[in-house]
């Protein structure tokens, strides 16, 4: 693990908030998550407890609740006699493999959802979006970290709505925002996908399934192209 970064524990300390006693695994587990993210810890890195806890000044157990919900994540995996590490960084190779699938069906389950979207489900994916538009708090990489879980729940309501559990377990088994935004850490990452998403979303508002499934085709291959250059 890279050195560890106090910027979110003083933070937090100094609002008081991980001090509260029912939001400290919430809280721990909200600052090793931003540092998944933003690659402070780097992919593969072993992760050790008895650092996070000095880092955080907590005890062991927030510490592995948190860890077992982040390898329930894709995040975090545990080896036997090793302990805890980063997950590994996506190969090119899976990379290629998970935008096939995503663009095998994602513009589809968009198309489909078109139908199904009444205001209140229309209502759901606009805050799910708007709450990426939001630039709350000034850590970089909270911001960051919150943007791709928020970017996860957009594009998994829009699969809720096509009404196909199977694509949606499907998707969601692969961790897909998680992986992709480790690539890359960087602003760019999340202001063009800002745009998109409005692009998607006034299809949905029109009823328009072909334009629902042409501006999630075209997101999905820009998201791609967006982060080919990690891979250089
Ligand atoms: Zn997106």
């Amino acid at each position: 693990m890279q050195k560890p970064d106090l910027t979110v524990d003083n933070e937090a300390r100094s609002s008081g908030r991980i001090q509260r006693a029912n939001s400290l695994a919430g809280d721990v587990y909200e600052a090793i998550f931003g540092q998944l993210m933003s690659l402070r810890i780097a992919p593969g890195s072993r992760i050790t407890v008895d650092n996070l806890v000095k880092e955080f000044n907590v005890s062991h157990t927030p510490i592995r609740e948190a860890l077992g919900r982040l390898e329930g994540e894709g995040l975090v995996v545990k080896t036997h006699l090793i302990g805890f590490r980063a997950a590994p960084q996506i190969t090119r190779r899976r990379f290629d493999e998970l935008y096939e699938l995503r663009l095998l069906l994602e513009p589809a389950a968009a198309a489909k959802a078109t139908a199904t979207l009444d205001d209140e489900r229309l209502a759901v994916l606009q805050e799910a979006a708007g709450v990426m538009a939001r630039r709350v708090g000034k850590d970089e990489r909270l911001r960051y970290s919150n943007f791709a879980r928020q970017d996860a729940i957009f594009h998994d309501k829009i699969v809720e709505f096509a009404q196909n559990e199977l694509i949606r377990e499907t998707l969601n088994h692969q961790h897909t925002h998680f992986h992709i935004f480790r690539l890359m850490y960087h602003s760019r990452v999340t202001e063009e996908a800002l745009d998109e998403h409005e692009a998607i979303l006034a299809a949905f508002a029109a009823g328009d399934p072909d334009a629902s499934e042409k501006a999630m085709r075209v997101h999905i291959e820009n998201s791609r192209d967006r982060l080919l250059p990690a891979f250089e």
